[in-house]
């Protein structure tokens, strides 16, 4: 019966429903740990933490409590123009942890609109300075902000992006730093980060139009586990402060210890001027996003009322309590268990069972950083020639784990390891065991 509903009431976000409709689905009922449990009482590892969002396991009882508590006092009220007790706490929180020069933060509810935020912030910014011109962007190629019509004006995968080509604002493109698929053809010998240069000379070429260079710190994540060579965000910051450009750096999907730093920055001491956050900041239970900004660009909104310098933007459940409350569980949860440090170790045991898959004839590569790692499946090892989209590689091999339990959710032929942080090792060696054997079993 709930199949049949599902499959006659709701239209699923970047799924083709004709297949759904055609196919056997999963309906999730409940959730404990690293596992989702169907309706059937199926148990699956969550190996992608539900969209890249849980970090601490579902069903964790302080994010539970802190919900529980929030909602006996109120469970929303408006940040228009009123404060409520969890966003202060949480905006307090947020600031210690964070780059050290942001300082204010302007709520929304998920990492698109995080994201159009930063822009519009940005765009303002510089018509409050008076540099009425600098009003592009610039982005990588392969890049996903989300999916908002701004956000998608700075998105630079064509599957997704290209037919709202018309509806979109103008933004400059710069290569992406896909070494395995190098623009330049350079090896890592010989890469003189060509990419990086090129987004230079884009910025120095444009800058009194450019308001801001907007990525993905060290991985292009929905692009396809893209990781930056080392360095390459520490030039990108270089170049912003160099030609006096803002750096806005979306963490919505490497944020709260996915590459074994709290934040993607920390690893290059990177201080951006703008900082997005979303997806685990609740720890995966509630939609929630946090846009960062530095005083000098909050002070830069700062005027009488009649000069109308005021930021016109918000949304209506802006600051949620329940939301921050979660929030609040979550960053505890990593001082009180010390999160990031035990992480370490599974990283390092994440590395050494993903040198296995390289040996494999269809794995062109394996991509890693911190506990994300993206699995790239190719025809043909040698020429690194792609599956077609049609053939359906990466979802036959997602089908085909679920067999065995695991939940995995590709990008293209690209298989994303994902779980969530809490995972222990025996489920983490099984979720890769799983991975493994089906990629064997599709690709034969
Ligand atoms: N930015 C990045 C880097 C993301 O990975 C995503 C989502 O995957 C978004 C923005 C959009 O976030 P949301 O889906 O919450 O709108």
């Amino acid at each position: 019966m709930l199949e049949k509903d599902d499959k006659k009431y709701i239209w699923h976000p970047f799924t083709q429903m004709k297949d759904y409709i055609k196919e056997k689905q999963i309906i999730i009922e409940s959730g404990e740990g690293v596992y989702l449990r169907d309706i059937y009482h199926n148990k699956y590892i969550d190996g992608v933490s539900s969209l890249w969002t849980n970090l601490h396991g579902h069903r964790k009882k302080e994010i539970n409590d802190a919900i529980r508590a929030q909602l006996k006092k109120i469970s929303h009220s408006t940040l228009l123009g009123l404060g409520n007790v969890p966003s202060i706490k949480l905006a307090k929180e947020l600031i210690k942890i964070v780059p050290n020069n942001l300082k204010k933060v302007f709520y929304s509810d998920n990492g698109s609109t995080g994201v159009e935020i930063s822009l519009k912030i940005a765009y303002q910014y510089w018509q409050l300075k008076g540099k009425k011109g600098k009003v592009r962007f610039v982005a990588l190629k392969n890049s996903y902000h989300g999916d908002t019509i701004g956000s998608v004006s700075v998105g630079g995968i064509e599957l997704f992006h290209k037919i709202y080509k018309p509806l979109l604002f103008k933004t400059y493109f710069a290569p992406s730093p896909y070494c395995y698929r190098c623009e330049f053809n350079k090896t890592l010998e010989t890469c003189k980060m060509d990419c990086v240069l090129k987004l230079e000379r884009i910025v120095r070429k444009y800058n009194d139009k450019i308001a801001g260079v907007i990525l993905e710190p060290l991985i292009q994540c929905a692009g396809g586990m893209i990781v930056q060579p080392p360095g390459y965000l520490k030039r990108v910051e270089e170049i912003c402060n160099k030609y006096n450009v803002l750096l806005i750096v979306d963490e919505v999907a490497t944020g709260f210890g996915r590459t074994g730093y709290m934040f993607a920055c920390e690893k290059e001491r990177v201080n951006p001027d703008i900082m997005v956050v979303a997806k685990g900041i609740t720890g995966g239970y509630l939609p929630l996003a946090a846009t960062i900004v530095s005083q000098e660009i909050f002070n830069a909104f700062l005027g009488e009322y009649k000069e109308k310098k005021t930021f016109f933007h918000g949304h209506t459940y802006t600051g949620n309590q329940l939301c921050c409350s979660a929030a609040l569980a979550n960053l505890k949860i990593f001082k009180k268990e010390k999160v990031l440090k035990k992480l370490q170790p599974k990283i390092k045991l994440l590395s050494k069972e993903l040198e296995k898959f390289k040996e494999l004839p269809h794995v062109g590569e394996v991509r890693q950083c911190g506990f994300i790692a993206g699995i790239e499946l190719v025809k043909d090892k040698k020429t690194k020639e792609e599956y077609k989209y049609e053939e359906k590689i990466g979802i036959k091999v997602c089908m085909n784990v679920r067999k065995y339990g695991l939940i995995l959710r590709p990008l293209g032929n690209v298989i994303v390891i994902m779980p969530p942080l809490s995972i222990n090792e025996n489920d983490l060696k099984r979720m890769l065991k799983i991975t493994y054997d089906s990629i064997c079993e599709v690709c034969r």
